[in-house]
């Protein structure tokens, strides 16, 4: 075991606060991975704050991050995929059995013995996983991911989570040149969903309710953007489109935007609203359009996710802090007050 340098709070109450933790030796088949970047999602702040603790409660001292980039420092003597010096990246998962169907399937977000990143149980050192806010960390080579070397390595880090959450769905429901797209809500995920949608050929509109983020969403990519609140222009669209990535996480009208699908069209929901949303089912039942949802992507589609980043320059709009300012970055998360992911450079970790 060694000692490493990283952020953690003590309980849901308490600020995140300079700390050490114990990381394991690489055995033979991990590698550590010096972090350089590590982003802030919405889900490290629920965790730290003890929001989810009906689902996931969590446990303390808890150091989140699941959003890694960073640069292989130690290989174990049977790691094959990496060697010291090269980049990588490590998301929300850390392990998996590897053998259960979902694991074949290369779909291990769904094994129902799946290791997060932080706060679940670590099967090495007793306790939880502990996440990026740190300045290395050691991971099975099966879950450390490549990053291409033309990215931009604070921008990448977002990738790992907000840009396999939103690629993911639309791969899967065929999102292509010709098809039009519906982007729901504009923030850390919904700007990656955008990003995606443009490169994949399809005709992107974003809906918003904030006209103040007409202007980004042209600059991000879309052909066009709904104001929705005006009926009218929402009506405009009625049975239009092939796929609804909604990425809204606070209470919404999801009947509004199931209405705009055209036949067999589909929307997936990205965000988690914490009360149970209202379905009407005749939104549903004409044009036999569906309702799903999505959580991030298995180790070779989040491969495949950053290979098409590294393709076609894709990264996500970070606004670059010190780990010091990250309780401050908390509070601007829930004013929605960042454009659109920050993203941690752990450099400063090591000026402290
Ligand atoms: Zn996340
Ligand atoms: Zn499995």
């Amino acid at each position: 075991m060694y000692k490493a340098k990283a952020y953690s709070a003590a309980s849901a109450t308490s600020p995140l606060t300079s700390t050490r933790i114990e990381r394991r030796d690489p055995t033979e088949h991990d590698v550590q991975i010096e972090i350089l970047f590590c982003g802030i999602c919405h889900s490290d702040l629920h965790t730290v704050r003890n929001e989810w603790s009906s689902v996931m409660p969590t446990v303390y001292p808890c150091v989140p991050g699941h959003e890694i980039v960073g640069r292989i420092a130690k290989v174990g003597s049977a790691v094959t995929k990496f060697k010291p010096g090269d980049l990588a990246a490590v998301g929300c998962m850390v392990d998996s059995d590897g053998t259960c169907p979902q694991c074949q399937e290369g779909l291990e977000q769904f094994c129902p013995k799946m290791t997060l990143t932080y706060n679940s149980p670590d099967k090495h050192l007793g306790g939880v996983t502990y996440g990026g806010y740190s300045e290395s960390v050691v991971v099975d080579e099966r879950f450390v991911l490549r990053v291409p070397s033309n990215l931009d390595i604070a921008g990448a880090a977002p990738l790992l989570c907000a840009g396999i959450t939103t690629y993911s769905p639309m791969r899967r429901f065929g999102v292509t040149k010709g098809k039009k797209v519906g982007v729901v809500g504009l923030g850390g995920l919904g700007h990656m969903g955008v990003k995606f949608a443009r490169a994949f050929g399809a005709h992107v509109a974003v809906f918003t309710t904030s006209p103040g983020k007409k202007e980004d969403a042209f600059r991000l990519g879309a052909d066009e953007v709904v104001l929705s609140r005006n009926a009218d222009e929402m009506r405009k669209h009625a049975g239009s489109f092939d796929f609804i990535l909604d990425a809204v996480s606070a209470d919404h009208d999801i009947n509004a935007y199931l209405n705009l699908l055209r036949r067999d069209g589909n929307l997936t929901l990205v965000g988690a609203p914490e009360k149970p949303l209202a379905v009407s089912a005749f939104g549903l039942l004409f044009g036999r359009r569906s309702l799903s949802g999505s959580i991030i992507g298995g180790i070779p589609e989040t491969q495949e996710m950053l290979d098409f980043c590294g393709a076609h320059n894709i990264t996500a709009d970070v606004e670059v802090i010190p780990i010091q300012k990250v309780n401050e970055a908390y509070e601007r998360l829930l004013q929605s007050d960042v454009k659109y992911r920050f993203s941690i450079d752990m450099a400063s970790l090591k000026s402290k």
